[in-house]
């Protein structure tokens, strides 16, 4: 394993950081530091020069209609995320992320805007916000159930070049076809807040194991950790019809 720090890009928080999102690299950093690798957070502000191709992991979070096509322009300076996307590095964008990095999303003024077309994912307004508790199971090998809370207007439909991060079992998702979230090779997006990898921990070790490129240990017991996420994943799966 490397020694060097491993570089996480937090992605445009003064854009897409409506909703506390950046906990998901608080939760990168301390399962990093409980294994003792080093890691180095990149904050990337829309003031900011473009995006670095050079970081090991990108976070996006969740924003509105008019931070989510000031984070397509800016994203589409120096093809910085292209770029790191082609040589492999994992990157997790949440719900207004999710819209930025599929093909085209349309705002709530009818306004039909291009994505990055990192993921196979066309977006259009609902008739009424998602909000509400959210549980999957996961398409992706080892990673399980999946919980965590939505809030959204936009219902996504997956083209070819993508596959549901989960299935729904409570909740809206993407709202077609059972779907909730997005993944192409290791971009991964979802809809689910919490943030999601404080509430996923699996996932979050998922996106660590890509960007080091090997297993990683497991991580001290934390009995906190497991008894709040029984608490969310029971309740959950029983409502389910
Ligand atoms: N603006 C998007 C929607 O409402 C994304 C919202 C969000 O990021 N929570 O669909």
């Amino acid at each position: 394993m490397t020694t060097e720090a491993l570089r996480i890009a937090l992605v445009l928080p003064d854009l897409l950081g409506t909703y506390g999102d950046r906990g998901n690299v608080l939760v990168l950093e301390k399962r990093l530091a409980w294994r003792g690798i080093p890691c180095e957070t990149v904050t990337v502000l829309s003031s900011s020069d473009p995006l670095p191709a050079s970081c090991d992991l990108y976070v996006l979070g969740g924003g509105e209609d008019v931070a989510q096509q000031a984070a397509v322009r800016f994203l589409s300076r120096g093809n910085g995320l292209q770029r790191a996307v082609q040589r492999g590095a994992p990157v997790l964008g949440i719900c207004g992320g999710l819209q930025v990095l599929g093909t085209a999303f349309t705002t709530g003024d009818g306004a039909r805007h291009d994505g990055l077309g990192l993921v196979d994912a066309v977006t259009t307004p609902g008739e009424r916000r998602a909000i509400g508790e959210v549980t999957t199971h996961s398409t992706l090998d080892e990673v399980g159930v999946l919980t965590g809370f939505e809030n959204h207007l936009g219902r996504t439909v997956l083209g070819s070049g993508s596959k549901p991060l989960g299935r729904v079992v409570r909740g809206i998702g993407n709202g077609h076809d059972s779907a909730e979230g997005a993944v192409t090779g290791r971009v991964v997006c979802t809809y689910l807040h919490g943030p999601v990898l404080a509430r996923n921990p699996v996932l979050a070790d998922l996106l660590l194991e890509w960007a080091v490129g090997e297993r990683l240990a497991p991580v001290p017991e934390v009995p906190e950790l497991d008894a709040l996420r029984a608490e969310r994943t029971r309740p959950n799966l029983r409502v389910r019809k």
